[in-house]
């Protein structure tokens, strides 16, 4: 019933070096999510994977078929807005998907050790933690205590949507989703040589406060996730400025 159901979400039997191959795992892990995220924004969900029976069974092991980077936000619980249960996702959060060591280290475990074969960076539109550095930015100032170390984590998308011409929130939001998924790959080997290898992907998504929905905003390779993430999804086009 589910992809974790009929395969265990290990990649392990597919080590092959025929790229389109390969990616079958990433592509069923990443349509998985978007029905679970469809589910949830028709307000149909089935939480899976959430019964005692379930519980039991995947106590002995975990093989989550996807990690999340997302930003810490109450309203952005990875389980809820992609209708998944226990053992589906590794989830990492920290306010504004920052991509510090220990995140990097935790998604080069679940790819490496657990054998999961899709990485997701989830940002959202109003980010406050976005907000917080476009503050700091204009003003000059920085947060105390260890804020700062989120303001300055954010500040690298904030010089680049400054130099695209980019300056409202969800724009800027959308280039620091892009931009976690460089830092992920490029401050990572071990994630890059998997996704080399096809092995893995990695995706950026933006998820919409109100409407539940998320849509694409940057993928590695390229060309992977062009399956249209939600039915409600207003637009596929990277960086649109926010209407409401
Ligand atoms: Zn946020």
């Amino acid at each position: 019933m589910s992809h974790t159901g009929s395969s265990g979400g290990q990649p392990g039997p597919q080590r092959t070096t025929d790229r389109a191959t390969a990616l079958s795992e990433p592509t069923r892990a990443y349509a998985e999510l978007v029905a679970g995220n469809r589910r949830f924004v028709d307000g149909a969900p089935r939480h899976p994977n959430q019964d005692a029976g379930h519980r039991a069974a995947v106590a002995d092991g975990q093989h989550p078929f996807a990690v999340i980077v997302g930003c810490s936000d109450s309203r952005l619980a990875a389980e809820i807005i992609f209708d998944r249960g226990l053992g589906d996702l590794f989830v990492v959060r920290t306010a504004g998907h920052t991509a510090g060591p220990e995140v990097l280290g935790s998604v080069e475990y679940a790819v490496t050790v657990l054998g999961t074969p899709l990485v997701v960076v989830l940002g959202h539109d109003s980010c406050g933690a976005v907000q917080a550095a476009r503050e700091s930015a204009a003003t000059g100032t920085a947060p105390s205590g260890h804020l700062r170390a989120v303001v300055d984590a954010v500040l690298p998308s904030l010089r680049r949507a400054t130099s695209e011409g980019v300056d409202d929130i969800d724009g800027i939001v959308d280039i620091h989703i892009a931009q976690t998924v460089e830092t992920l790959l490029g401050q990572s080997p071990v994630l890059a040589d998997e996704v080399a290898r096809g092995r893995c992907a990695v995706v950026g998504v933006s998820y919409r406060l109100a409407a539940g929905a998320v849509r694409t905003v940057a993928a590695v390779p390229a060309g992977f996730a062009t399956l249209e993430p939600s039915a409600s999804t207003e637009s596929t086009e990277p960086a649109a400025p926010a209407t409401v």
